[in-house]
Parts: structure tokens; sequence; C-alpha cells
């Protein structure tokens, strides 16, 4: 369950019992599926809970709400410190924080009339559990560019994740794989994508997809780590002769992926550049984060 009588939530700059908070059924964000929000993660170290990438996620949301029109009066720093507050009172350590911006009352197809943010956290697994995936290659395309502003995380936009994990699950996959407007290979419902040819990986290029903080990370740590990996363009069909591919997010971490419709990878997951940033991605998401330490001090 994500709450429970004891939870707390951060809503409006007012922690308040999550059992006491309550939001308007007229909301434009109800109606429409007009807001924006974020998936976070924070990790148990020995500083205490510490938020991986915790300004990251908070400037993609305020760009989200620029993209859409939705004006947050607040800063990165303030968003930083309710979500400490929120894990601290729920006494949480290893956990999921969800800031979501959602809007007051209004029937009309215009800018909101108010918005509200509200910051809530659980505890919760690996989002595509822990076994390697087998995919099928979504009938639903992602959003088209030209229609939705596809790099913001609107609420709206994740009916189109909603229907192709549904119908994945309905035929026998553990998850879609979509494709964009144009028949290239672009995100997982709600994870972006890599594979591995001949030693060197690949990345969708940003344009019709969300720019992951874990993707973001990934090429980090392949500079990091010297490992070649080139953001571009490609089909499933090319995906359909990589050695190995894997997905990232930051619910699912980084998980292998075994099969994508009926070509299986070849290369070993134990043998793959994966394997190798998922252990890297394990530890240093479990260090503590510099505002963490530098708070400390
Ligand atoms: N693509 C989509 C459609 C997503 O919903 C997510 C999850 N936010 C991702 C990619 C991965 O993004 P991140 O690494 O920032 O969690």
């Amino acid at each position: 369950m994500y709450y429970n009588h004891d939870t707390v939530v951060y809503l409006n700059r007012k922690m308040v019992k999550a059992t006491e908070a309550n939001g308007n059924l007229y909301s434009q964000t109800l109606q429409y599926g007009y807001g924006v929000f974020e998936g976070i993660r924070s990790y148990a170290t020995e500083h205490g809970p510490s938020i991986f990438k915790a300004k990251e996620h908070y400037e993609r949301l305020k760009k989200s709400c620029d993209l859409i029109h939705i004006q947050l009066d607040y800063s990165v720093e303030e968003l930083v410190e309710a979500s400490y507050k929120v894990l601290a009172q729920n006494n949480l350590q290893d956990a999921y924080l969800r800031p979501v911006v959602y809007l007051d009352p209004n029937m009309s197809l215009s800018k909101p009339t108010g918005v509200n943010l509200l910051i809530t956290a659980w505890e919760w697994g690996a989002y595509l559990g822990d076994k390697m995936l087998n995919l099928c290659t979504s009938p639903y395309q992602r959003p088209n560019p030209k229609s939705v502003h596809v790099e913001a995380k609107v609420t709206g936009h994740y009916i189109n994740s909603i229907l192709a994990t549904v119908h994945a699950k309905e035929n026998g996959y553990d998850e879609a794989l979509l494709l964009d407007a144009a028949g290239f290979v672009a995100e997982g419902p709600g994870a972006n994508l890599f594979m591995e040819k001949d030693g060197k990986l690949f990345t969708p290029a940003l344009g019709n997809i969300l720019p992951g903080i874990t993707r973001a990370t990934v090429l980090e740590m392949c500079a990091e780590l010297g490992l070649r990996c080139e953001e571009k363009q490609f089909t499933p069909e090319e995906l359909k002769t990589a050695d190995s591919a894997f997905y990232c997010g930051t619910a699912a971490e980084i998980i292998g992926i075994a099969q994508l419709d009926n070509y299986r990878f070849p290369l070993d997951w134990s043998e793959s550049l994966g394997k190798k940033l998922q252990e890297h991605y394990s530890k240093l998401v479990r260090q503590p984060q510099p505002e963490l330490v530098s708070n400390e001090q």
C-alpha cells in the first residue's frame, strides 16, 4: 500500500496526514490529465537516506511545468528540502518519491487557475523486478512530438504507457517497447533503452523520448568507465541484430532484456556491458549525495 494512517505527505508547503489530504474532483488534472510529475528514489546510506539526483529530477519537474504553461513557484532547493522532510517524517530510507503538480478546478481548456504541489513517498521494490525481460514491440507509438511535449513528464501522457503495458502483459510479455512516430526505437512505457553491439552501446537520441535521469547517469558512467556509447536513431530491425540490451529508469533501475518479440539477445547478461553498468549503478546510488554530506558539516 502507498500509505496508511500514519503516513504524512507534503502538500502546498505543509506536512499533512495522507488520510486527511484532499483534492478537488473539478481539478483540471483529473478532468484533462493536465499535470506534471516525477519519480525519484532514495537509498539508505551511512548518512541516512540519500535522494539520487534530486536536483536533476526537480529541474526536470520545473522544465515540464514551463513547457505546458504551469507556473510552479518553488525553487529546486525548496523541493529537495521538502523531499527529505517527507522521508524523515515517514521514517523512510529506501523509498520512492512521487511529486505531482496538480491544478485547481477549471473546466476550460486554458492555463491553470491555481497550482498545487504534493510529494508522497513509500517503499517500492524494483519496478520491473530483477529477472531478464521479454519485450514485445508495441502497436502503440510514443506520442508524436508535434502533438505534445514528449520531453515533459506530463500525467496525461501516461495513458500511452498504460495502453502499451497492458497490451504487452495481456499478450504474455513482461513489458513493451514503443517506437516513435517515424518508426524508430523510442523507449519503454517507463524506461529508456540501450543496446550493445560489437562492444559499443547505443541509445536513442533525444527528441522523441523522455530525457531520463538514469539514461543521463548511464552516459556519465560510460564516460567514467571508458565505455563507448553513441546516441543515435535506430530501427527495431537494427535492435534485433544487437548482442545485448537493457532498460534503465529510476523505478526500474538497470534491468537486462532477454528477448524482443522472437529475437533473443545472444550475449550472456553476465558478459554484457549492461551488467557492468548495473553493478556500478547499484553502488553509485548508495553513495551519499553531495547535499547530504555538506548538510552535516
Ligand atoms: N521514459 C519514460 C516514458 C518514463 O516514464 C521514464 C520514468 N520516468 C523513463 C523513460 C526513465 O526516466 P528516469 O530515468 O528519469 O526515471
